[in-house]
This record gives C-alpha cells, structure tokens and sequence, in this order.
C-alpha cells in the first residue's frame, strides 16, 4: 500500500481506526504490546470488537517479574490471541558472544537482537500491526501519526496507532474505570516499564519515558524509529 492510498484517520475515534484496521486487513494485522497501559487499553478495545485479535509480546528474557505477570493475567483476562516471541539467542549466548554488559555497552545492538528482530520476524508474516503509542509520551512521540506506511525488509506495511491522539489521563481512566490490570511497578515510581537492566522509577511526569535508558540520550528501543 502507498502512501498515498492510505485514508486519513487523524479525526476520527479509536473504535472507527480500529474498525477500519479490521476491515482493511483482517486477519494479517496484530497489535504488538508490551503490556503498558496504553496496550492493555488497545487489547481491550480491540479485542471488544474483534474477539480473538492476534497480538504478540516480545519476551527479551529481561523482563521484571512483575510484567510476566502482567501476560499472564491480560492473557486471562481479555479474549486476544497471543503470541509470546523470543530473540534468537538466549541471554548466556549474547553474554557468551557480546559479554554481560551489552545492554549498557552498546543498547542499540542489544535491542536490535532482543527486540527488533523478533518483531522483523513477526512483521514478515502481516501487512499492518496495532500499536498503543500516543504523543504525549515524550518528546520522541510527539508526532506519531495515527496510520503511517513503514517497509519491513523492502515490503510496505501499515503501522496503525489508534490511540495517537490519548493523553495519559484518558488511558488511566479506561483502566480503572473497566477494572483493568496494570503494571503494580507504576505504583512503585516507574511511569514506563521495559526490560529491568535499563529502565528507572522517573518523578518527570511530563515524559514518561525519561527512565528508559536514563542518561544515555537513548529514547527508543528501535522498534518505532527503525521500522
Ligand atoms: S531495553 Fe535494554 S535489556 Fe532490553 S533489549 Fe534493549 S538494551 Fe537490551
């Protein structure tokens, strides 16, 4: 699909982007999460509308325990079909091969292999994929569009972002007005969580993401500015 057959959504509600997602590519789109807040409000929506929506879950091997747990009760919870997806290499190996420390060595590689490559992986077999970004995480997200065309080892696909356009607030008062479960480590001072060796509790409230990497300048594993 090119760009320009892509239709503008900018306006339009979460509920009708989805729809249209839906619709548009059926069974080859997924939503790819990491089970944030705004994730779990997208797999809720969307698996409202379309039970048994396919999503998958990048398991780096660095995971808190706590979001583990966090699989396993959305997964219980909300009728998705999820896939859980690995790296190709276990951690010992990486250590083995890059040494221990890669994650605050040289991030980007260790992303690149825990991460981007596994969802290449996944990528290969859809023609678009949900995301739960929204502009007002940071600076880095500021001006996520709501579709966008990416290419993915020289194929266009379509990035949909149904909840570009929600703020913090709104996806808060989602989960707590339909009882959703979250992150306990949100309660613990961690506005963003990824994987442990590289994310910090954050009192900047205006970029929720400020302890992702901190202090290193890095903002994005790569999943959303690579591909
Ligand atoms: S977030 Fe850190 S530990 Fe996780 S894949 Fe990236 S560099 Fe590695």
């Amino acid at each position: 699909m090119s760009q320009r057959l892509v239709p503008d959504l900018e306006n339009v509600s979460t509920i009708d982007v989805l729809t249209w997602a839906f619709e548009r590519f059926g069974d080859r789109v997924a939503i790819s999460t990491a089970f944030g807040p705004s994730g779990v409000v997208l797999m809720h929506l969307a698996s409202q509308l379309r039970p048994g929506v396919k999503a998958f879950f990048l398991d780096t091997d660095f995971h808190f325990p706590e979001t583990l747990a966090m699989v396993e009760r959305i997964a219980a919870r909300l009728p998705i079909d999820l896939e859980i997806v690995k790296p190709e290499i276990t951690v010992d190996e990486q250590a083995r091969v890059y040494g221990e420390q890669l994650p605050a060595v040289n991030p980007d590689l260790c992303c690149r292999i825990r991460k981007v490559e596994p969802t290449q992986r996944v990528l290969s077999g859809l023609d678009a994929w949900l995301t739960g970004l929204r502009r007002d995480q940071g600076s880095s997200r500021a001006a996520t569009p709501v579709l966008e065309v990416k290419v993915v080892d020289g194929r266009e696909l379509v990035k949909v972002n149904p909840m570009a356009g929600w703020t913090r607030k709104d996806v808060w008062r989602h989960l707590l007005t339909h009882e959703l479960p979250y992150n306990p480590l949100h309660d613990r001072g961690y506005a963003s969580v990824g994987c442990w060796p590289c994310t910090r509790p954050t009192a900047d409230a205006a970029d929720e993401r400020s302890g992702r990497w901190a202090g290193t300048g890095k903002t994005e594993c790569g999943l959303h500015t690579l591909i």
